[in-house]
């Protein structure tokens, strides 16, 4: 029951010890939009680039080897850490939205028949909802969206009644909002849709930097991440996929690496996963992505999530005590992820940001990528403080005192 030491980790993250402008040290509340990157990661990319800048699988040299061993490592770690046996069932995309993206098309492409429906929710991001309706107008199928309750959580019960005239063939669901942090229950959603005969993809986008995701305990289709927002590089994310899917799946990218052969007029694919890997691929983001998982796995994942559940216990009480604040969703944290979407009365969440900036702080304001969650809410955008295993309560502290602060400033004039 060790605590997490947090100096320690903070050490890891150079911008932390950094000022912003002369005087001003950071504060970073913006890991949802990514995360700062750990001198280890800096290192793996660093040493990529520096000592073995060469290209993969083609080359037979050695340093085309050493980048290769270093590549296919990563691909293995990733594997590892999902839960997964075969490390060809992690496809390496440019990020979370490639991924979906290629699932949706790819997949999508052969599974939807007209009438077929797409469930999301309101809880979406961008990136798992354009996808889908992208597909859905070519194939004819159609998306149905998961409502909230009054407290802005997945509805169950909406589900449920979603499924009633059989059509339903994916649901896709994020496992973490990014906007107000709550955890879709994602066990029993895959499980129903399961039971229905509908796949399931999650996007764990937001989920992965704070709770372990197994996909094939969870027994998911498919899987989404990106490496930027787990300390990892930009560049670089995942699409796990089971096998089967995968296999009857036709790749969106041609070119060199993702066929076996090719003559004038035709080509055949490639084995898994090179056949949706067209082209060099990021090569030291890859690498940088397997330095990150491995700076996860060092971690104690107990003293991480109490760290960041003390974190977001802390921001509810000492944001929501800001006067005329609004935290958006439940005001319980239970089952919340390390993310409190605001509004404060009086202000734009964008002079909200800009004005905190002035002292060092870092958060994100607008839609945040999730419209059809604003419109939900009606509002048009909202402020995010969002948070990491490297926060601290007295930086929380210093965020309230300077929310109060632009309150007072604002009444004043
Ligand atoms: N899904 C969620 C829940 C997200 O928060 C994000 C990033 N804001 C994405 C998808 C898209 O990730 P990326 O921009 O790295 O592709």
């Amino acid at each position: 029951d060790l605590e997490l030491d947090v100096e320690r980790v903070r050490a890891d993250f150079p911008p932390l010890g950094e000022e912003v402008r002369p005087g001003v040290p950071l504060r970073y509340f913006d890991s949802a939009a990514t995360a700062l990157k750990p001198r280890s990661v800096i290192e793996a990319v660093r040493a990529c680039m520096a000592e073995y800048p060469a290209n993969v699988h083609r080359g037979l040299h050695v340093l085309s080897e050493r980048a290769t061993e270093a590549f296919e490592n990563a691909r293995i770690k990733v594997a590892r850490h999902l839960g997964v046996d075969d490390p060809a069932q992690v496809i390496f995309t440019r990020g979370t939205t490639e991924a979906i993206n290629l699932a949706a098309r790819s997949w999508g492409r052969h599974a939807f028949r007209p009438g077929d429906a797409i469930v999301l929710s309101e809880l979406e991001h961008h990136a798992n909802i354009v996808p889908w309706q992208m597909i859905a107008r070519e194939t004819g199928a159609e998306l149905r969206y998961v409502e909230l309750t009054d407290d802005l959580e997945y509805d169950l019960d909406s589900f449920d009644r979603l499924f009633d005239d059989g059509r339903v063939r994916m649901v896709a669901t994020t496992g973490m909002s990014n906007v107000t942090g709550i955890r879709p229950p994602v066990e029993e959603i895959a499980r129903r849709a399961r039971e229905r005969g509908a796949r399931v993809l999650i996007d764990a986008a937001q989920s992965l930097a704070h709770e372990r995701l197994d996909v094939v305990a969870l027994d998911v289709d498919f899987a989404a991440f990106s490496a930027h927002k787990v300390f990892g590089p930009t560049g670089v994310g995942v699409l796990y996929g089971k096998r089967e899917h995968l296999e009857a799946m036709e790749p969106v990218l041609g070119g060199g690496n993702m066929v076996l052969r090719v003559e004038r007029e035709t080509a055949v694919w490639n084995e898994l996963p090179d056949k949706f890997e067209a082209g060099t691929p990021p090569i030291a983001e890859v690498i940088g992505l397997g330095a990150a998982i491995d700076y996860l796995e060092a971690l104690d994942a107990e003293a991480v999530a109490r760290h960041e559940r003390a974190l977001i216990d802390h921001a509810h009480e000492v944001l929501g005590a800001v006067e005329g604040l609004r935290i958006l969703g439940p005001a319980a944290t239970a089952g919340k992820g390390p993310i409190v979407g605001f509004t404060l009365d009086g202000t734009h969440p964008h002079d909200l940001s800009h004005l905190l900036d002035r002292s060092g702080i870092a958060i994100r304001a607008g839609h945040h990528c999730a419209m059809p969650l604003h419109t939900r809410l009606g509002i048009p955008a909202s402020a995010r403080a969002s948070f990491a295993l490297y926060n601290t309560a007295d930086e929380i502290d210093q965020l309230a005192a300077a929310l109060g602060s632009i309150k007072s400033l604002l009444r004043r004039r």
